[in-house]
């Protein structure tokens, strides 16, 4: 086997490499580690999203492994350090979908803003209930953006066209970095700082075991009455549990999740049943435009390596490499 695919993926991309390698796709493989093992085994790369659990026994069981290609962002599905070690390249095209969940995060704050949700279930029902989707406007509200990566940038050029104030916070960026600038953002210097002044709170932090459950009771009740909070990076940095008791004591106006801390999440958490909360299946990524810029650079990295050249859109240095093998 050359390519093994372990979860629900396929794009033309990938069957312009089937025609070229012997790919093998076996959609619910992530489900079963022990399965997974045994098929790594013979795999010279490996294609995932974020389902696939790439731990360090897994990859002591794929000895032939020279590549994994991650279709998306977000690398807390694979160990680094020890492809790395192994001399595996791991690919993920950084920023092929920072635009797309940018727009999402946007549309999560219209929504909560304009209760759109609240006026779609109740206007289709047959009612026509205007005082009771009042929203309010984002014009001159302040945006706390907690991460400023790729995305969290991007939030903040796109927040500022509705008017919006975008604050900063994220421990490794400078407080004179040009980026604030760029964006027309305002750096503070603690998560505290950022969550009293804000009217919006947006997540785009990896998760780590230092943003696990950064969003907790106490850190819910430093927001303002009446702010809103929006989740599109991963669920583990959010109290599900405090979250909801925000939501239920009023202290919160709103949230939106696109992302849980399982997912798909077991069963009922109870935020379901607000009408203040939308929620979506971790689809910050999943546009046409996204998808495709996703699957043609992870394809072709895999391509490449496989034919023994480098690769465009790795995260590591794996030294030595290992060498593909036919
Ligand atoms: P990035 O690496 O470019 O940016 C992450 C930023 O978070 C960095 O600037 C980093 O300094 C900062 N950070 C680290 N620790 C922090 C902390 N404790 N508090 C605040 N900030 C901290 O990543 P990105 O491309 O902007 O993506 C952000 C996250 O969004 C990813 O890690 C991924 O988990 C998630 N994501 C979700 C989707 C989706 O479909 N919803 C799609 C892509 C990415």
């Amino acid at each position: 086997m050359d390519i093994l695919i372990s979860e629900e993926l396929d794009s033309p991309a990938v069957q312009k490499l089937a025609a070229k390698y012997k790919v093998v796709k076996q959609g619910a493989l992530w489900k079963n580690p022990a399965e997974l093992k045994t098929a790594i085994a013979s795999a010279r790369a490996i294609m995932v999203r974020n389902q696939t659990q790439l731990t360090a026994e897994v990859l002591a069981a794929a000895p032939r492994l020279v590549a994994i290609g991650r279709v998306g962002v977000g690398l807390d599905n694979i160990d680094v350090p020890t492809a790395t070690k192994s001399g595996i390249v791991v690919i993920a095209p950084l920023d092929a979908n920072a635009t797309s969940v940018a727009e999402l995060t946007m549309a999560f704050a219209l929504g909560l803003a304009r209760k759109i949700p609240k006026a779609d279930k109740s206007t289709k029902a047959g009612g026509w209930d205007r005082p009771g989707c009042t929203g309010v406007e984002l014009d001159g509200k302040t945006f706390a953006i907690c991460g400023f990566g790729r995305i969290g940038r991007r939030v903040a050029t796109l927040c500022r066209v509705f008017g919006m104030k975008p604050i900063v916070f994220d421990p490794f960026v400078e407080a004179n970095s040009p980026l604030l600038a760029e964006t027309g953002s305002t750096w503070v210097g603690t998560l505290e700082e950022a969550l009293a002044k804000a009217d919006f709170i947006t997540t785009h932090s990896p998760l780590t075991p230092e943003t696990k459950h950064m969003f907790n009771a106490k850190t819910f009740g430093i927001m303002k009455r009446g702010a809103f909070f929006i989740n599109t990076s991963r669920g583990g940095v959010v109290d599900e549990a405090a979250l909801l008791e925000a939501l239920r004591s009023g202290h919160l106006g709103g949230a939106a999740l696109d992302v849980r801390e399982k997912e798909p999440p077991a069963g009922k958490s109870g935020l379901e049943d607000l009408d203040n909360v939308i929620m979506a299946p971790h689809i910050g990524a999943f546009t046409a435009e996204s998808q495709t810029r996703t699957f043609e650079a992870v394809a072709g990295d895999v391509d490449r390596i496989l034919s023994g050249q480098p690769a465009l859109s790795f995260v590591n240095m794996a030294s030595p490499l290992r060498t593909p093998v036919a």
